[in-house]
């Protein structure tokens, strides 16, 4: 069992080649729902790390994307902790992973977009404290920005 992230920055939960979002929470207990909602029941209940209850899924689970997802969350971290340039990043990610892992990877160009991405968007956080420190939502309407007090 492994916790990363989602692109939202939540809890993303990797367990036996399958990946759940949280569903809900109730104490010490987290019920987790299959990534693929909609057309899947899969769900799992965990509690201090340890399964408590889990309902199968509709589809094979796939071991080779949930890798592919915690390279991809290194990658993340990487791009908002480092001033790493992007090949590097992906050069340190994935120097020793399979090729069948590599192959479930996003392709390198648009890895390095992603790197850009989240670089971006730690500059959008940092121009939205003001000097003070107060948090400002940086709202944007059309062409003209509006700094609004939350
Ligand atoms: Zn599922």
């Amino acid at each position: 069992m492994e916790i990363t992230k989602t692109n939202k920055g939540g809890k993303k939960l990797l367990y036996e080649g399958c990946a759940y979002v949280v569903d809900k929470r109730k104490e010490e207990r987290i019920l987790w729902r299959c990534e693929k909602r909609g057309y899947c029941g899969g769900r799992i209940t965990t509690s201090n790390d340890t399964v408590l209850s889990f309902a199968s899924h509709s589809h094979q689970p796939d071991s080779l994307r949930c890798d592919a997802l915690k390279i991809q969350n290194k990658i993340k971290d990487m791009a908002s902790g480092t001033e790493d340039i992007p090949s590097n990043i992906i050069q340190n990610t994935t120097a020793n992973i399979s090729l069948d892992v590599c192959g479930a990877l996003p392709k390198k160009k648009s890895i390095a977009r992603t790197i850009r991405r989240q670089r971006s968007v730690n500059e959008d956080e940092d121009l939205t404290t003001t000097t003070r420190g107060e948090a400002f939502l940086l709202h944007v309407s059309g062409d003209s920005k509006h700094l609004l007090n939350v």
